[in-house]
């Protein structure tokens, strides 16, 4: 199993709020964040696997993308699993509204991944839970108020989306995943290399949207 990026697609999400409205083109900062998508078989997790190119508040962010079929994930549980949760640096839970299994095992996920990755700092990991095939209704075991109940108690994002019918849904979960990534945690894109001026040019966007508050 490798890096799997067999589309490229690129978008530009605006925000409803008009606060958090993005600061145009040749401002915008480039960084790059590791993405893990975990869940259970069949769950739609592949409907995420774009190596997507945002630009969120002021910062264009270049996804990349990483999905891990969970028979893989206990064919090999240990040393590579961990390797590829520290490799991310955000991670997108998804499960099937229609399954109810595939939500079942989210805490133990979320669990193993703040074990792993909050031992070493003492910032929030970024995670978002994602009910999908909102649109199978009639089939539907997992409520949106379950979902949203248990993402709260996880301290994590939650969207319920139709990966496969519209690709708003995976572009706002990317969305709220890049909320979660504070500045510091971002790798600039390779070829940027000015640490400082992105350092203070976040300031300088933070300070903006406060003052447009
Ligand atoms: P993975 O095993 O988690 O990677 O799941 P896949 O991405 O391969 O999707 C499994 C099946 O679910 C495929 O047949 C997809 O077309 C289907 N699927 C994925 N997302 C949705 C969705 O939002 N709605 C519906 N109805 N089907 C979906
Ligand atoms: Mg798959």
């Amino acid at each position: 199993m490798g890096l799997r990026l067999p589309l490229r697609r690129s978008a530009s999400f605006t925000p409803d709020h008009p606060a958090l409205l993005e600061v145009p083109g040749p401002a915008a900062l480039k960084m790059e964040a590791n993405v893990l998508v975990m869940g259970a078989d069949n769950v739609g997790k592949s409907e995420f696997i774009y190596s997507h190119n945002l630009t969120v508040d002021g910062r264009e962010i270049l996804f990349h993308i990483w999905d891990v079929p969970c028979s893989q994930d206990q064919a090999d549980q240990g040393s590579s699993e961990e390797k590829r949760i520290q490799w991310a640096d955000s991670f997108v839970l998804v499960y099937s509204i229609c399954d109810r299994a595939s939500f079942n095992i989210l805490p133990l996920k979320v669990q193993f991944i703040k074990a792993a990755k909050e031992g070493l700092s003492q910032e929030k990991v970024p995670i978002v839970i994602v009910g999908n095939k909102r649109d199978l209704h009639h089939q539907r075991v997992v409520s949106s108020e379950e979902g949203r109940l248990l993402a709260l108690s996880l301290d994590c994002g939650f969207y319920e989306v139709s990966a496969a019918e519209a690709y708003h849904g995976a572009l706002m979960v990317f969305h709220g995943l890049a909320e979660r990534i504070p500045d510091t945690r971002l790798a600039l894109k390779k070829g940027t290399r000015i640490r400082g001026i992105v350092k203070s040019m976040s300031a300088v966007f933070a300070r903006k949207r406060t003052d447009s508050l």
